[in-house]
């Protein structure tokens, strides 16, 4: 099908149409990632199931509290990893809700091309570990226009997106084990 059929001016308008669209869209309300099936709870798959481990965990906690009721001193083992694992489920949600902070509004914001730069820096950061794209920020500035910079800034933070969302058991994981050392340490 040709431009003109699908009445379609040039690139620019095409991209403002699929920018309005993703604005328009209902996403989910802590990540905000486009394109995904939104549960009557609001969230989407991934964070849906964020929030039901969340929920199993503070119960596990809870019961574990009801059924050793006699335990003073010193909390038991058991008890520390329920609530280890308690807060890397709140550390995942914690990062989910960054990651639609981060992302959710760009289809309606002006994109500064710093901040493509940086999206471009990460991916090659994460694909060749270096960054292959710092200090280019006006040429991007000049190639593109602002639009298609939008459009760029778009496809690079879903590859971002993707890796954050893959990886974020085990990042979640490792903030939570920062978090209780520097707990362990002030008290
Ligand atoms: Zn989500």
């Amino acid at each position: 099908m040709t431009k003109k059929k699908l009445g379609i001016d040039d690139g620019d308008s095409l991209i403002a149409r699929i920018m309005e669209a993703l604005s328009e869209e209902v996403v989910c309300a802590w990540c905000k990632y486009p394109n995904k099936k939104i549960r009557a709870t609001g969230l989407c798959s991934h964070c849906y199931n964020i929030n039901t481990r969340i929920r199993n965990a503070q119960k596990a906690v809870e019961r574990f509290k009801i059924e050793n009721p006699t335990v003073t001193g010193r909390e038991p083992l058991k008890l520390f990893e329920l609530k280890f694992l308690l807060k890397v489920e709140m550390m995942k949600a914690v990062r989910a809700k960054a990651e639609g902070s981060l992302y959710g509004n760009l289809y309606s914001a002006d994109i500064d091309v710093v901040r493509v730069e940086c999206e471009l820096d990460l991916v090659s950061k994460r694909y060749v570990n270096k960054r292959l794209f710092s200090g280019n920020a006006s040429l991007l500035g000049t190639v593109f226009s602002p639009l298609q910079l939008k459009y760029l800034f778009y496809m690079l933070s879903l590859m971002n997106r993707e890796h954050l969302r893959r990886n974020r058991e085990k990042e979640a994981y490792s903030g939570a084990a920062t978090e209780q050392t520097r707990e362990a340490v002030s008290e």
